[in-house]
């Protein structure tokens, strides 16, 4: 048996899929000649083409034309005479094909990548693409599909970024296991969001596992079953059963209203990373969106998205929730959510570090793209803007500051826009300290308990070894806690939870007693939230 973290509730039992590193290293490749480079990369072309335009043809059926756009871009790409051409003389040269597709990529790449045009920047990440997929046909080197791996799939990775989840396909899988990560990383989260259990930080997973083995894995305990017996697999198979009939009977609670028994009235709330995931917040019946965390639009490409792009993300939203409220979160990268060609410093201390909106207000430029994005999405629904990691009163003003440069610039362009209500989350032991001041400068407060555990504790949310440390139920969080709904509660401002904390059902009765307004909860969490809400007295 292995033992990781329960990260994501659930029992998956099926047979191990291993996502393995795939490698891109070609140093041991020795040059030959230059025709037999040539011809190497020609077939390498040839085959990504024909595999790109096959691709092409089965997203147009499943997504609709203009995904299927995207690859046949990436054709049209490759066929420039003047992009093979220049690989063949780098080939003359003494390259062997992969440096010469690694080299003329990555010329276009910075040479995309530096020119002040959304759409121009954007080809940067589609030669990125073009690149890897060069590069692994080249070298022979295949990564399992994720998106189309067999029915009761069980899958292992080191870890899952954001793009490798969105192509899980849920109904055939039936947990994910990473090496490290969790309860609050960005891979627990977002299996939550499926509904898929998950073990995290089970080490060496991926050698100790093999593929096509028979697992259990237990999202509860985060327990590991390698060596499956039959009362193993009876006995699990049973507790599978019953927990899908009590999320099942879950369902009393859907279009209920979030009252206590003396009928305190509450919201509940989904948190969300894309705008797909609003289904799963209306399928829930989640009463508006708590938080969007807007840094998943940023996460797995090669340059920022437009402000159009990030329009059309949030205006989305807003009009899927038809006038309920929905929290936008500002930009928060930085500590372990890594956007590379953001080029952010290598630092010690990350977590400590240039981060949030600490980078975003040292990037005006990028930051008020965001800001004027929310504020014309705004127009179509009830939209409201949160800042994440505050930490002094100067910078809510300067984000004010910059808000409002932005309503100029959009009024002087005749750009429609609505207004929109700031709030801050408050996740560090400052903002909790100056939360009766920051109460006066912002509409409402939303708690983020996975940073405010981190840093009230001092403990690094993904360190395995002061694990035990990270405590939400430890009297310095809950005070913590209780404080910021107090002032709150004084300045008469609203205040919501949307860290993983909001779904605990034994912090909620607390939570209600104390006053907090808005409970916002992976989504698959909605119903238990209500549930232990309306129970409360
Ligand atoms: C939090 O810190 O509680 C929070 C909700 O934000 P994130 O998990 O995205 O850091
Ligand atoms: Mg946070």
């Amino acid at each position: 048996m292995l033992r990781g973290i329960g990260a994501s509730q659930g029992y998956g039992i099926g047979r191990a899929v291993i996502i393995e590193d795939i490698s891109t290293d070609y140093s041991a490749v020795k040059y030959t000649d230059a025709k037999t480079e040539k011809d190497r990369l020609q077939k390498a072309i040839d085959r990504y083409i024909s595999e790109t335009k096959e691709l092409a043809k089965m997203i147009e059926i499943s997504a609709g034309s203009k995904e299927a756009e995207i690859l046949e871009g990436h054709i049209v790409m490759l066929s420039d005479p003047f992009m093979i051409l220049n690989m063949k003389e780098n080939i003359d040269k003494g390259a062997v094909a992969e440096k010469a597709v690694d080299a003329v990529c990555n010329m276009f790449i910075d040479m995309f990548s530096s020119v002040d045009d959304e759409l121009t920047k954007q080809r940067a990440s589609d030669v990125q693409d073009i690149k890897d997929s060069l590069l692994k046909i080249l070298l022979g080197v295949r990564s399992v599909d994720i998106s189309s791996v067999e029915k009761k799939s069980v899958l292992i990775a080191k870890d899952f970024t954001p793009s490798m989840t969105s192509r899980i396909n849920k109904e055939n899988v039936e947990a994910i296991i990473t090496e490290i990560g969790g309860v609050t990383s960005h891979s627990a989260i977002l299996a939550r969001a499926m509904g898929i259990p998950a073990v995290l930080s089970v080490a060496d997973a991926t050698k100790k596992i093999k593929n096509g083995q028979l697992i259990i894995a237990d999202g509860f305990s985060g327990k590991i079953f390698t060596d499956v017996s039959e009362s193993n697999l009876e006995f699990y198979r049973k507790k599978q059963n019953e927990y899908l009939a009590r999320k099942d009977s879950l369902k009393d609670y859907l279009n209920k209203e979030s009252a206590t028994k003396s009928g305190v009235k509450k919201k509940v709330y989904g948190n969300i990373g894309k705008p797909e995931d609003v289904q799963n917040v209306i399928h829930n019946s989640g009463e508006g969106i708590g938080l969007f965390r807007t840094e998943f639009l940023f996460m797995d490409r090669s340059s920022e998205p437009s402000e159009e792009e990030q329009f059309e993300a949030y205006s989305t939203v807003a009009r899927a929730m038809d006038g309920k409220e929905v929290i936008i979160r500002t930009l928060d990268i930085g500590g372990d959510k890594e956007i590379p060609y953001l080029k952010i410093d290598k630092e010690d201390n990350p977590f400590l570090g240039h981060r949030a909106i600490r980078y975003c207000l040292d990037n005006p430029v990028l930051y008020k793209k965001q800001l004027r994005a929310i504020l014309r999405a705004a127009v179509y629904g009830n939209i409201k803007l949160m800042l994440p990691l505050v930490t002094t009163l100067e910078e809510v003003k300067s984000a004010k500051e910059l808000l409002e440069e932005c309503k100029t610039e959009l009024k002087e362009k005749n750009i429609p826009f609505g207004s929109v209500l700031l709030g801050v989350m408050i996740e560090t032991p400052s903002a909790v300290l100056i939360s009766d001041l920051l109460a006066n400068e912002v509409d409402f407060f939303s708690i983020g308990t996975n940073d405010l555990t981190g840093y009230t504790m001092a403990v690094d949310r993904g360190n395995a070894k002061v694990r035990g440390l990270y405590d939400t139920f430890n009297t310095s969080v809950l005070r913590a806690i209780e404080m910021t709904i107090r002032n709150a509660k004084q300045a008469g401002i609203e205040v919501g939870m949307c860290g993983e904390a909001a779904a605990d059902v034994d912090l909620i009765p607390t939570l209600v007693r104390w006053g907090l307004d808005e409970f916002s909860v992976t989504p698959s969490s909605i119903l238990q939230t209500r549930k232990t809400i309306c129970e409360c007295e």
